[in-house]
């Protein structure tokens, strides 16, 4: 099945806001074996929106459009369709009953009446529903068969309703025709490794071509490592996902010590597993990272179960009142130093009474730094149940970079002290 997308809105055109709607929809159709075979963009007019339907009407007769659905005047999808397909405009009541229904249970109150255009939809049209935003979609076929499909322009949105129901409706017409069994798909799996860079990382797959051959390798660095991603095109669902696996496991076995999950996997959220499974609670000391290590933590559901707390302890002040570091250890060693990382590790663990303290002190730059002590040098330290240790990486890149590394090379090193996944 071949399928056309058309996105809808102003904002898209001027470039305020960048189509993530359309590659999310590509990688998503490829991933069952439909290919995207263009993508259009159009303003909010109705003479474009209808000019672009029909001309991928007629090509394909398989659209699905994103955006232009909303409650206020420049949303013109429906109509526009309505006016492709020549069928009216007709008022859903059934929708408008489950929208005035939802928008009472969520906000207690009675739903505005410019919300009532979200339910006037092109006459003959199933209704998608849309339990991840207040308007529902439409799926319009013609008498020939050919199907266009409107999802929101929200991506959250977008994403929730493709995956709830545009997707399973496609697959039912692809097993209606009887090939969903065996048509080439496109899948991809990400394996995320940090601490150690791309150029190494290729040093040790040096091999990965001459093993796995039939699955291409690409390498993707950005600050919190290199993301690994494995991609197979143009086999049955079944023998791709089989590829994957036996692809995954060369680089497992390879670079394994490095990899610490798959696809958008967050490595707070591995952390946080480790220590729910040794019932650890962990608290944390930032200086150059300003409570970042802490955002990254409270970030992920169910963090209480593990995160005592923290301080941010930029002032040489609240590193000694509040964490119990030395003036004399200040002094002697300076702030960004192993003893002074590793002070505020044990000070906030004992402090916080946790399992595990992190200490990470910095040279966040652009200034402050010297010869001895570059920007970008950091002292990350863990005191923990497990052992103490203290790393001191020099990270390049600018403010932004460094503290992101930072509190990622300090997850890290956590993870490596219970040795997951
Ligand atoms: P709303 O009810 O919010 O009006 P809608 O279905 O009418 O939703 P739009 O008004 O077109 O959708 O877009 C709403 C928001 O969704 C935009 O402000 C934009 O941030 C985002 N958005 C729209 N289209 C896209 C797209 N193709 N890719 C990424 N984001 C998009
Ligand atoms: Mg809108």
């Amino acid at each position: 099945m071949q399928v056309e997308v058309i996105t809808i809105g102003d904002e898209l055109l001027l470039g305020y806001t960048v189509d993530s709607n359309s590659a999310h929809i590509g990688r998503a159709l490829a991933a069952v074996g439909v290919r995207v075979v263009r993508r259009t963009t159009v303003g909010d007019d109705p003479d474009d929106i209808v000019s672009a339907l029909r001309a991928a009407m007629e090509r394909t007769g398989a659209v699905i459009t994103t955006g232009g659905l909303g409650p206020t005047a420049d949303d013109r999808t429906h109509e526009s369709i309505a006016l492709a397909l020549g069928v009216p405009l007709v008022l859903r009541e059934d929708a408008l009953a489950t929208l005035r229904e939802r928008w009472q249970g969520r906000t207690g109150r009675p739903m505005p009446e410019s919300n009532v255009r979200q339910c006037m939809v092109p006459d003959g049209s199933t209704l998608l529903d849309n339990t991840h935003g207040s308007a529902p979609g439409v799926w319009c076929e013609t008498a020939a068969g050919a199907w266009v499909a409107t999802l929101p322009g929200v991506p959250r949105e977008m994403r929730g309703m493709l995956t709830d129901v545009l997707l399973p409706r496609v697959r039912d017409r692809l097993a209606r025709t009887g090939t969903e069994e065996t048509l080439p798909v496109v899948r991809a799996r990400t394996v995320r490794t940090t601490g150690i860079a791309e150029s190494a990382l290729a040093d040790h797959l040096a091999e990965f071509k001459r093993a796995v051959h039939d699955v291409p390798l690409a390498y993707l660095p950005g600050v919190e490592g290199v993301d690994l991603r494995l991609t197979v095109s143009g086999v049955p669902s079944d023998v791709a996902d089989g590829m994957l696996d036996r692809a995954e496991r060369v680089l497992l076995e390879r670079v394994g010590d490095w990899i610490y999950g798959h696809d958008d996997e967050d490595l707070a959220a591995v952390v946080l597993r480790a220590l729910k499974a040794h019932s650890h609670t962990i608290a944390v000391a930032e200086s150059c990272t300003g409570g970042l290590l802490g955002a990254r933590l409270t970030a992920i559901p169910g963090s209480s179960h593990s995160v005592v707390g923290g301080v941010i302890a930029y002032d040489n002040r609240v590193k000694e009142s509040l964490l119990g570091v030395s003036a004399s250890l200040l002094d002697a060693h300076g702030a960004v130093s192993e003893a002074v990382a590793r002070a505020m590790a044990a000070g906030v663990r004992a402090r916080l009474g946790a399992d595990v303290g992190v200490g990470i002190t910095g040279v966040a730059g652009p200034s402050g730094g010297s010869d001895e002590k570059p920007v970008g040098t950091v002292w990350i330290a863990i005191d923990s149940v497990t052992g103490s240790q203290a790393v001191k990486p020099v990270f390049p890149g600018d403010r932004a970079d460094i503290r992101a590394r930072a509190a990622q090379m300090a997850l890290d090193l956590v993870r490596r002290s219970y040795r997951v996944p």
